[in-house]
């Protein structure tokens, strides 16, 4: 037998890299890729920054070109070439040159799939107007460039607040566009929960960008053939010479499909946990496939660069008759939105209950990114989530300025290898004043959540707060509780606390805060000791500003109750 022959549909992301692999371990392997676009290997993360000129030079977009495929690995790369159908009888493709329509076929001994993923565009009058763009590839990002300057555009809409479009709204606003988001959720980045995605909402509305919750376009009108706003469902009319949809990807699964490969139930490629499909001779990676949640062990899809590359290289030891594995997603994921961070791991809270998994808790912090006492410290907003019957670790969750990511980073390594908080407490990270603090914020997470499962502290839940009837109580000091308040909460600063427990009831819950939650869990460690019910509301006033940045909803009034002392004056 010849040497084996590996035909790659795609050749950017998973595609690159599982070809580069292949010929590292097979130096005899005949490698071709196949790429319908332009260019191999290129950088798709980066087109938002050259659309917003952080990245200037087109060129540096182009991560590796077809010379540099074949001079140093010796593999064949040919653009403009679409793959229009796989015969598995006969381990044939047949691919259609797009610069002639030329059809030829091609025989292989293995092929891998990475097509990717497309744009999702909702078929809504006026999608087709002249100045509404999707974003995947240069082109595209040349066509939005090319828009803005000849059009003179003012007035960018941004479909869609998850990564692309919050990436899009931040570099269209740094090209001097005014710029607003229409979000058919209550949030914006909907893989964070809505009280962290809050910091990322007043953000926006701080660098001028408007942004509309909860609403969806419904029409897109034009003249002369030209976007010039668009029609919300709330009634809105939004002007816009500039339209960018950001409502999600759909896998590129076609090709699959028409070839009888089985797909999975959110329509991507089925796969094993060597990438192979149904067919024993095909192997598909990346945006296409649906992989295996690390968290919940359910099935996903989770377009993101870094589990297309490793699943690239999987592919590629597999087809090597290699032992490789891949582990699944816990959708590990970071995004920059003028200066804040966000950034995010393994599962949300909002994804539990929507999978009506209660045997979670959740704890939050706000700490210092580095010692408060070294110059330029920020502060960061931290939720972890994890199982109190046990420790284990499920998600995290953080927003703020510098080292948000290096944060869930870590966590999400420890969620990888099923560690529980009691291993935060113990993580070995490293410290200096300027990076970090000597208890770093993931060991404090871990601490706060270790102490919840060792059952010194229980919490209340923030969601249950407008229904509940636990007495609300507010540890801060005067000053800081007239600046406002937890619902009605009654305020007894922590120093005069053991001083004033008969004013606290007995015969319900006290469901306790202060600022940030460290105050209010020395408060819950007394009250538990004097036989109250007491329940720490993790993170403080700090949280309760995301959870109810309106105050609670009307008619909802959490404890409208005074202490026995009050009621006494
Ligand atoms: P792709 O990289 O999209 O490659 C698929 C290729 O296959 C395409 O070039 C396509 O032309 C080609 N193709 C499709 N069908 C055929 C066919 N029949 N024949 C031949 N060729 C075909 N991820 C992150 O983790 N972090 C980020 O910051 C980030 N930012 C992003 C910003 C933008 C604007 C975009 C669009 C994506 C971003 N992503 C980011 C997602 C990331 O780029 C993708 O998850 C990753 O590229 C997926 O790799 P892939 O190989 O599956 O698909």
């Amino acid at each position: 037998m010849g040497p084996k022959r590996v035909l790659i549909v795609g050749g950017v992301a998973g595609g690159a890299s599982c070809a580069a692999r292949l010929r590292r371990l097979d130096e005899q392997a005949e490698i071709v890729v196949f790429e319908k676009g332009p260019y191999p290997s290129f950088a798709n993360c980066g087109l938002p920054y050259y659309i917003g000129n952080a990245i200037s030079n087109e060129a540096k977009l182009l991560v590796a070109t077809p010379e540099l495929f074949r001079n140093r690995f010796n593999i064949e790369v040919r653009t403009e070439h679409e793959v229009i159908s796989v015969n598995r009888g006969e381990r044939k493709i047949e691919v259609k040159d797009l610069r002639d329509g030329s059809v030829c076929e091609e025989t292989y001994d293995a092929l891998v799939l990475s097509p990717g993923a497309v744009p999702a565009r909702p078929p809504l009058p006026g999608i087709d107007l002249e100045g509404v763009f999707t974003l995947r590839t240069i082109p595209d990002s040349r066509a939005i460039r090319a828009w803005i300057q000849e059009s003179g555009a003012r007035n960018a809409l941004v479909v869609g607040g998850g990564f692309i479009g919050l990436e899009m709204a931040e570099n269209l606003a740094r090209r001097g566009l005014r710029v607003a988001i229409v979000e058919m959720f209550d949030q914006v980045m909907p893989p964070l929960d809505r009280e962290m995605a809050e910091y990322a909402y007043t953000h926006l509305l701080q660098n001028h960008v408007s942004v509309r919750l909860a609403d969806a376009v419904v029409r897109f009108n034009g003249s002369d053939g030209r976007v010039t706003a668009a029609e919300t469902r709330g009634g809105a009319k939004i002007p816009a010479d500039l339209v960018i949809l950001s409502v999600g990807v759909k896998p590129e699964s076609r090709l699959a499909k028409d070839a009888g490969l089985e797909l999975g139930p959110h329509g991507g490629i089925r796969v094993d946990e060597t990438m192979r499909t149904s067919d024993p001779h095909i192997w598909a990676v990346g945006d296409a496939v649906e992989v295996r949640d690390a968290v919940t062990g359910g099935l996903n899809l989770v377009p993101l660069a870094g589990p297309a590359n490793r699943q690239g290289r999987i592919a590629a030891d597999a087809i090597c008759g290699r032992p490789a594995q891949f582990r699944g997603v816990q959708a590990t994921a970071v995004c920059g939105l003028f200066g804040l961070t966000m950034a995010m791991t393994g599962v949300s809270e909002k994804r539990l209950r929507q999978a009506k998994d209660l045997d979670y808790a959740a704890v939050y912090l706000h700490p210092n990114d580095h010692a408060s006492y070294y110059p330029g410290a920020s502060e960061m907003h931290l939720k972890l989530i994890f199982r109190p019957s046990d420790g284990l670790v499920l998600g995290a969750q953080g927003v703020g300025g510098q080292g948000v990511e290096r944060r869930i980073d870590v966590i999400s390594f420890a969620i990888q290898k099923g560690s529980t908080v009691f291993d935060l407490e113990e993580a070995e990270l490293c410290y200096a004043p300027q990076f970090g603090m000597a208890k770093d914020p993931v060991n404090l997470a871990g601490m706060v959540a270790a102490n919840v499962v060792r059952g010194d502290v229980s919490l209340a839940r923030w969601n249950e707060l407008p229904h509940c009837s636990a007495f609300l109580l507010d540890v801060r000091e005067e000053e800081e509780f007239k600046r406002g308040a937890v619902g009605a909460a009654v305020n007894i600063p922590l120093h005069q606390l053991r001083k004033r427990l008969s004013e606290l009831p007995k015969d319900r819950p006290i469901w306790v805060n202060c600022a940030r939650g460290q105050r209010s869990y020395y408060a819950v460690r007394t009250l538990r000791q004097h036989g109250f019910d007491a329940s720490n509301l993790s993170g403080g006033y700090s949280t309760w500003e995301v959870w109810y940045p309106k105050g609670l909803p009307p008619g909802e009034v959490a404890q409208a109750e005074q202490t026995p002392r009050d009621r006494a004056a």
